[in-house]
């Protein structure tokens, strides 16, 4: 583990730490995101939930529409309502923001998503890959990533 990443909210009643690195981190450019966060895009890290430790607070979870009917959960801080972290289709994976860490900028993603509406003054490098929608993460998340992945799975396999 490269240092512990800590993050938290505006006020400082929420603050959690990642007990590893995430599996893969998302810049998402979609609508929903654009529109929760009122910006061009926003930063996910995507970590199981048994590794976002929370040092204080307790983070509420709000239930957010999204354009295709579906919810997603986001969880803010009771006091100062800053989002630290969503969760959509699968609780045991965290969405974590990676602009409530302490340093963003030890942050890169890994991939660009939902480019089909990234805002058009916003430059990608090209060394990153890029998506109009989706990908397929069995192509591109590292062996190890998938490994952990599958390792959050047991109780959705039983079902
Ligand atoms: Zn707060
Ligand atoms: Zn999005």
């Amino acid at each position: 583990m490269r240092g512990a990443r800590e993050g938290g909210c505006a006020c400082g009643a929420v603050r959690y730490r990642l007990t590893s690195e995430p599996m893969f981190t998302h810049c998402c450019h979609c609508l929903n995101c654009q529109r929760q966060t009122g910006s061009a895009f926003v930063i996910n890290l995507l970590i199981e939930a048994d590794r976002v430790e929370l040092l204080a607070g307790e983070p509420q979870p709000v239930p957010v529409p999204r354009d295709d009917g579906s919810e997603q959960v986001i969880y803010r801080c009771p006091t100062c309502q800053v989002a630290v972290f969503s969760e959509y289709t699968r609780p045991e994976v965290r969405f974590v923001r990676a602009g409530t860490l302490d340093q963003p900028s030890s942050i890169t993603p890994d991939v660009h998503i939902f480019t089909r509406s990234k805002l058009p003054w916003v430059t990608l490098p090209d060394s990153v890959p890029a998506f109009e929608v989706y990908y397929d993460s069995k192509v591109l998340w590292p062996a190890e990533s998938l490994e952990r992945l599958a390792a959050t799975r047991p109780t959705a396999a039983r079902s």
